[in-house]
């Protein structure tokens, strides 16, 4: 955009701030794939005078079209305006900078994204190209833009375009303009439109939804695995496939499940992962027989009854995204592909080279209902969890005799979803994409925006995260809040032992009270990966963490506000409240004294707990809350 634009679009960003009218077109930038730009104005149909449609017609997109970046004037702001873009996450940047960028390539997870200035909020969400754009917001010379780009090239590399760009756009004014109201209103479309129920009213009908209200997630992160091999050019078969490494058979897993057990823990979903043939990410997309190597079939059976003696829910990973060498069910003909015949790259991991299975043929081949059928034979119900697919946007592809849509393959992954309900009792996933949301019970954790901020990858561009995601889902879907808060209680990991995967070093045990305390300020529920018995007291100290405010899952989360620095109040549906102190000395807040580093729960009774940081105990209630 050349400098004379940029005046025209900041003046009108002016004059529709200072009228309050509803600006009666956008800006449609058009990226090239030559690098060139060409730029549009396109009007904006009013539906309400607080909603406007932006359409652009698919027959309108040309062949040298890279990507479409639509920007109304009211998603413009100028560093030192009040305000902030906001991500459908909630991450967030303040005005303040001269230049910057801040993608998220994921942007679908709820296809909404907001910019507030002054008292008004504007939100955009994304009707038609939902999986198919990234959201950005940039400064150049002090000029913010938030806005979808819709990515048209990445789209024809596997089929033409299928459908125009619609983005609804809405106003939100006065005490509604914030990330609370942003959150609510879109907490409400989804009520009315995409069939979501609270937990606690699907759990009157469902002993597995039932049980999660209560429990927290302990994964075993892999009973066996094979090592990762350094050449990445094998296509592994099962003649070449590398020897398993076993970590938790499921004889020592039901020992693990009895200390816990008895060290107090009364209510945990187990999600066992490496089960499958060839053990994890190994020969997918097989997934029995039960890997003979840990136990075999009647080793998971009896794992799982354990489980159920003891008190808990069992549970398993399943994957129908991935295809690898080793497996019975490898097919190139079952791989996604590009329009031109080439297969994306799936990565390399412990079962080799990996292609994209194409889940929409596994659905059809039945794989997946006689696989949680006989599942549930072996480990009965449990909430039946996904890898990779509420994490991503739906996968393409572009097969001549099996193209499927982002769309289409968001509803084949809804449907696997709803099929897991009905066999397993409940469906788990990642991240919290939130297209197949009405048929998930959990997500492992939200994406990592907490951990960007906390180290600053986008150097102060990002200024940090408010729970819009968890404004929107609590109550609906457990979560943990970010992968900087999974295994929250084991500390730092110190990989220099050559762990090659998440969550297989050494851990300090050094709780970071700030982790503590997000999870609480966030509604979070904790989870916890394991492959070792050194974690018990670990887990055993978050599930102590958690069980005073657990029963909050029950509750929508109704709002949340910076109280002061360092201090940030949660409220929820049945007038319970949490008062979340960061800071080194305590608050006092309407009677009540915040301890430092710690927290209190006001009941809807009106009953207080009080919660400080202890560094051997972690978050662990302090009796008699005098006041200041
Ligand atoms: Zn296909």
């Amino acid at each position: 955009m050349n400098s004379e634009m940029k005046k025209v679009v900041c003046a009108s960003g002016l004059m529709i701030a200072a009228l309050g009218a509803i600006a009666d077109d956008a800006l449609v930038r058009i990226n090239l794939a030559d690098g060139g730009v060409r730029t549009e104005r396109v009007a904006l149909v009013s539906v309400s005078p607080s909603h406007v449609r932006f359409t652009y017609p698919k027959e309108q997109i040309a062949d040298d079209v890279a990507s479409i970046d639509v920007v109304p004037d009211f998603m413009t702001a100028k560093k030192g305006d009040e305000g902030y873009w906001i991500d459908a996450r909630g991450a967030y940047g303040l005005f303040e900078q001269e230049a910057g960028v801040y993608e998220n390539d994921r942007a679908g997870w709820m296809p909404i994204f907001g910019l507030k200035r002054g008292d008004t909020l504007w939100y955009g969400q994304v009707m038609g190209w939902r999986c198919d754009y990234h959201f950005r917001a940039e400064a150049k010379e002090g000029r913010y833009e938030a806005f979808p780009r819709f990515m048209v090239k990445a789209l024809r590399a596997y089929y033409p375009v299928y459908q125009d760009i619609v983005v609804d756009f809405r106003r939100l004014n006065g005490a509604e303009a914030n990330y609370v109201g942003y959150a609510k209103a879109y907490r409400k479309y989804q009520f009315e439109n995409a069939g979501i129920k609270m937990a606690r009213d699907r759990a009157k009908t469902n002993p597995v939804t039932d049980y999660l209200l209560e429990s927290f997630v302990i994964r075993i992160s892999q009973h066996c695995r094979k090592q990762v091999l350094k050449d990445r050019t094998l296509r592994m078969t099962r003649q070449n496939e590398q020897p398993l490494l076993v970590h938790m058979p499921f004889l020592i897993c039901q020992d693990f499940a009895q200390q816990l057990h008895d060290a107090g823990v009364d209510k945990a979903t187990f999600l066992s992962a490496g089960w499958t043939s060839g053990g994890y990410d190994g020969r997918y997309p097989d997934m029995f027989p039960v890997e003979p190597a840990i136990g075999g079939e009647a080793g998971f059976k009896a794992f799982a009854e354990r489980c159920n003696t003891l008190g808990f829910q069992m549970s398993a990973e399943v994957d129908y995204t991935e295809m690898y060498g080793p497996a019975d069910r490898f097919s190139l003909d079952l791989a996604c592909r590009y329009a031109n015949g080439q297969f994306p790259d799936g990565g390399f991991w412990p079962g080799g080279l990996a292609y994209n299975l194409c889940t929409k043929k596994a659905l059809d081949l039945g794989w997946c209902q006689m696989d949680f059928t006989r599942l549930r034979d072996v480990i009965g119900p449990g909430p039946l969890f996904f890898d990779v697919m509420s994490a991503i946007e739906p996968r393409r592809c572009g097969h001549p005799a099996h193209k499927v849509t982002s769309d289409d393959m968001g509803a084949v992954y809804s449907r696997l979803f709803e099929l897991a309900q009905g066999a397993m009792g409940g469906a788990a996933s990642e991240c919290g994409f939130d297209l197949g949301i009405r048929h998930l019970d959990y997500v492992n954790y939200l994406w990592h925006e907490i951990g960007f901020w906390k180290s600053n990858r986008y150097k102060g561009f990002l200024s940090g995260v408010f729970p819009v995601w968890e404004l929107v889902y609590h109550g609906v879907v457990f979560y943990t809040s970010d992968r900087w808060l999974q295994n929250h209680t084991y500390g730092n990991e110190d990989r220099s032992n050559g762990a090659f995967d998440f969550g297989w070093g050494i851990y300090d045990r050094k709780e970071d009270p700030e982790k503590a305390l997000k999870m609480v300020e966030f509604g979070s529920r904790p989870i916890l990966y394991t492959h070792s018995f050194s974690d018990i007291p670990s887990i055993v100290k978050a599930w102590r963490e958690y069980k005073p405010v657990r029963h909050l899952q029950k509750e929508e989360m109704t709002g949340h506000r910076k109280v002061a620095r360092n201090v940030f109040e949660t409220t929820y549906g049945d007038g319970s409240r949490t008062v979340v102190n960061y800071g080194s000395e305590a608050f006092a807040l309407g009677g009540i004294s915040v301890p430092a580093l710690g927290y209190v729960l006001i009941g809807s009774d009106n009953s207080k707990r009080t919660f400080s940081f202890d560094p051997s105990k972690g978050l662990a209630e302090v009796y008699g809350n005098s006041p200041l």
